[in-house]
C-alpha cells in the first residue's frame, strides 16, 4: 500500500527528516545509497515529489522522472561504473518486489550483475 507523503519513507528522506547518504540532489531529483546494498554500487534515485510507482507518473511528474536516466548516467560516471556497466531498474508493484511505494530507480553496478531479470 502507498503511504501518504506525510508518512512516506522516501518523502521523509527528501525532506531530510530521515537521514540517508545523499549522492545527488537538485530541485526535482534526489539520489542516495541503498541501506542494504546488493552490489558494490547500489544507489536509489527518486523524484522528490511523491509518486507511488512507475504506474502512477502524472504529466506533472513526467519531466522530473524523465531526467532520471541522465542523472543515473552521471552518477554511474561519478561512482566508477560507467565503463564496466550498470543497470537502472524500478520495481512496480508486489509481484515485482516493490517494498517502498515512492517511485525509485535502483542504480546497480560494480560487479557482473548477471543476465536474469526474473527467477
Ligand atoms: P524496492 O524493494 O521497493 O524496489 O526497493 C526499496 C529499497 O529501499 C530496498 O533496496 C531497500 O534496501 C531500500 N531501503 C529501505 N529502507 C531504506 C532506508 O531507510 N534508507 C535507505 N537508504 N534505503 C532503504
Ligand atoms: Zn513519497
Amino acid at each position: 500500500m502507498s503511504a501518504p507523503a506525510s508518512e512516506c519513507l522516501f518523502c521523509k528522506i527528501a525532506r531530510k527528516e530521515v537521514p540517508a547518504a545523499l549522492v545527488y540532489e537538485d530541485e526535482e531529483v534526489l539520489a542516495f545509497k541503498d541501506i542494504f546494498p546488493q552490489a558494490p554500487v547500489h544507489l536509489l534515485i527518486i523524484p522528490k515529489a511523491h509518486c507511488p510507482g512507475l504506474g502512477d507518473v502524472t504529466p506533472e511528474a513526467a519531466a522530473a522522472v524523465g531526467r532520471i536516466p541522465q542523472v543515473a548516467a552521471q552518477l554511474a560516471k561519478d561512482h566508477g561504473v560507467a565503463t564496466g556497466g550498470w543497470r537502472l531498474l524500478s520495481n512496480c508493484g508486489p509481484d515485482a518486489g516493490q517494498t517502498v511505494f515512492h517511485l525509485h530507480f535502483h542504480l546497480l553496478g560494480g560487479k557482473p550483475l548477471g543476465a536474469k531479470l526474473c527467477v
